[in-house]
């Protein structure tokens, strides 16, 4: 068996993806912690074990994210935006022209021409009331989890919106609804629908179909849905949506 490997080092969580060259074997991710490369070490050591292989198994580490500079003596280093095109194109079956990519302290929207090479891309790295944290801090303030998301928003009886447009100040918005007794409900609901207006305003007004949504925050079904009602077009999700940047690291070395 000759593994290779994809380790994205992202601001928030690190995901590793295995594969012999073309198949998936596996993935894992982790908390992003200090001493990140040890953190990547011991997830590749899981995976190693739960496939019953050797480390000698490994031809390459290909290694992308925020932190890629922090893992030593890489097989080779990727780009989180090339990886991402390459990973979501490929794993989409070719039929990508747009991908938006929440992470946890960014927002990107990337650009494919029709054989997936990046034709452009925008980010949002200043501001975090866009990212997958301030999701975190949300859940934290709402008491509630973030795998709960995307139902609570469904059951929202009124449309609300949050007029803050910075984290700090949305956080107290937050908090002073709470404290007036609107449903927790209804503030996710508003919460999804002001990060699907700033992944429009970074999207702008040219649009290329078919449109992916990947990163952490694609698993909630509710941020899908004000995306697709923001941008009144359907919006796409992979099973996995969170390890197509691990996964395009290995095209990308290759
Ligand atoms: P990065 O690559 O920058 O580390 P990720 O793409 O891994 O970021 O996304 C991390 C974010 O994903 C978290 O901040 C959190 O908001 C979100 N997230 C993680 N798990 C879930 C889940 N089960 N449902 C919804 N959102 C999630």
């Amino acid at each position: 068996m000759d593994l290779k490997i994809g380790l994205d080092i992202g601001s928030t969580a690190i995901k590793v993806v295995f594969t012999d060259g073309d198949n998936i074997l596996w993935r894992g991710q982790s908390a992003t912690r200090p001493g990140q490369e040890s953190v990547s070490r011991a997830l590749m050591g899981n995976g190693l074990a739960e496939l019953g292989l050797a480390g000698e198994a490994i031809v390459n580490v290909s290694v992308t994210g925020y932190g890629k500079k922090l893992f030593g003596r890489p097989g080779a280093v990727a780009d989180e935006i090339s990886a991402n095109a390459a990973g979501l194109f490929r794993l989409s079956g070719g039929k990508a022209g747009m991908i938006v990519n929440i992470g946890g302290q960014d927002m990107k929207v990337i650009f494919l021409d029709a054989r997936g090479r990046l034709s452009d891309f925008r980010m949002n790295d200043k501001c975090a009331a866009g990212t997958g944290r301030f999701f975190e801090l949300a859940a934290r303030i709402l008491d509630t989890s973030l795998e709960d998301f995307g139902e609570l928003s469904r059951r929202a009886g009124k449309t609300l919106e949050l007029n803050s447009t910075c984290a700090v100040f949305a956080e107290s918005e937050i908090v002073s609804l709470l404290a007036s007794g609107t449903p927790r409900e209804e503030i996710i609901k508003a919460l999804h629908a002001s990060i699907a207006r700033r992944a429009s305003a970074l999207i702008g007004k040219e649009m290329n179909h078919p449109i992916w949504l990947d990163g952490g925050p694609a698993q909630n079904p509710g941020l899908v849905e004000a995306l697709e009602d923001e941008l009144l077009t359907e919006v796409l999700v992979l099973e996995h949506p969170q390890y197509t940047v691990a996964y395009g690291a290995i095209l990308v070395a290759r």
